[in-house]
This record gives structure tokens, C-alpha cells and sequence, in this order.
């Protein structure tokens, strides 16, 4: 073999090297995918079915309402929301808050008529079958609001360092990696104003919120 077919063969053999691994990549990609795309149907499909046997409450309807009405939820999230969804409420007449997400069940409880508490767990609800998808987006832009220092932000910010870091003796959210939590607080933060987030924690809530920046 002379010197350049050698040279040759090196340069087929990388260049075999670099589709390959591109091959495996796409492959890793698209089953990554696929299991997100299983995850959200399985999700939805058991919801929509426990729907036949189980309804929202009375009292439930009226604070789901209240709060879509109220707050900036797109057209989609609402009609979403209250597809998959059912929600009961303790005493609608008290303000106190506090609340509850069934994620096995795609329903949401309030011990109160507290707007904030009903939108955090609609925001659970919504994040649900999206979890894996926005996972690692969700850890990452929460890790870098805790150090961003932008004025305009830094009700989100404080939020967010106290999820990374902790706040006194709560170790905060980010040992657990909890997301979920992470995504329900930014949403009860902002009420649905996506303003008073950064972007790249805004960019998350689309779909969810109307992004005025977008429009
Ligand atoms: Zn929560």
C-alpha cells in the first residue's frame, strides 16, 4: 500500500467514523423522543379516561374558572386545562391558600378560594406530561436566574436563588432536583405576567401564558 492510499484509507475511515457517530446520535435523539412522546399520551389518555368516573366539583368549575378568566392563560391552556383537569376546592369563601396535584389522577385540590394557590397547581397539571421534555431547560434556567442580577428581574431572581441555594434552614429545590416545583413557583410567582421573568425562564411558559414580547 503506497503512501497516499494509506492516507486514503485513514481519511474513509474517519469520515465512516463521524457518520456513525452521527448515526447513533440521531437514533439516541429520536428514541428520546419517542419516550417523551409515550410519557405525555400515557399521561393524557389516563386522565381523559378517569374523567368518565371522576368530575370536578361544583366549587371546583367556579375557581378554574375565576382564575383563567382572570389571568393571561392562551386559548389553548385554557381549553386544555380543562380537558384533562378536574378540581375540587375545600371553602371558596376563605383566602388562605394552599393546595394539592394528583399527578396519577390529572386533578388539583385548594383548601382555599385563593387565585394564586389554584394557578400553581394548574401549573403543575400543565408541566406534568411535559416534565421530561423540559427537565434539564427548567434546572438550567433556574441555576442561572439564581445568579442573574438584572434589576428588572430580581423578584424571579431572589425566587430562584432561594430554589438553588435555600433560604435560611430550607435547603431550597435544587438538591431534589425539583423541577416541577421550580415551574409551579415561577408560575404562582408571576401570576402569569411573563414580564417579570427573564427570557430564557419565560421561554418555558410558552403555550402556558400569553409572551407579549412575542406578539
Ligand atoms: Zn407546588
Amino acid at each position: 500500500m503506497t503512501e497516499s492510499t494509506q492516507a486514503q484509507a485513514q481519511e474513509v475511515s474517519r469520515l465512516l467514523g463521524i457518520i456513525l457517530k452521527q448515526v447513533v446520535q440521531v437514533v439516541k435523539n429520536g428514541l428520546r423522543e419517542l419516550g417523551w412522546w409515550i410519557h405525555e399520551k400515557v399521561t393524557l389518555l389516563s386522565w381523559a379516561f378517569l374523567r368518565i368516573f371522576d368530575k370536578s366539583t361544583v366549587d371546583g368549575v367556579i375557581l378554574v374558572d375565576w382564575v383563567l378568566e382572570q389571568r393571561p392563560f392562551t386559548p389553548e391552556a385554557k381549553t386544555w386545562l380543562r380537558t384533562f383537569v378536574r378540581a375540587d376546592v375545600g371553602n371558596l369563601g376563605k383566602q388562605t391558600g394552599g393546595g394539592w396535584f394528583y399527578p396519577a389522577l390529572g386533578r388539583v385540590f385548594c383548601y382555599t378560594g385563593q387565585h394564586e394557590a389554584m394557578l400553581h397547581e394548574l401549573a403543575h397539571a400543565w408541566y406534568q406530561p411535559r416534565k421530561p421534555r423540559l427537565r434539564k431547560q427548567m434546572l438550567a434556567a433556574t441555576l442561572r436566574a439564581a445568579g442573574d442580577t438584572t434589576v428588572r428581574y430580581q423578584g424571579a431572581c431572589k425566587l430562584a436563588h432561594g430554589y438553588v441555594y435555600g433560604v435560611g434552614r430550607w435547603d431550597g429545590l435544587m438538591d431534589d432536583e425539583n423541577h416541577w416545583e421550580m415551574f409551579a413557583g415561577f408560575a404562582s410567582y408571576c401570576m402569569g405576567n411573563l414580564e417579570v421573568l427573564p427570557p430564557y425562564l419565560r421561554k418555558l411558559y410558552v403555550g402556558l401564558f400569553y409572551d407579549w414580547r412575542a406578539s
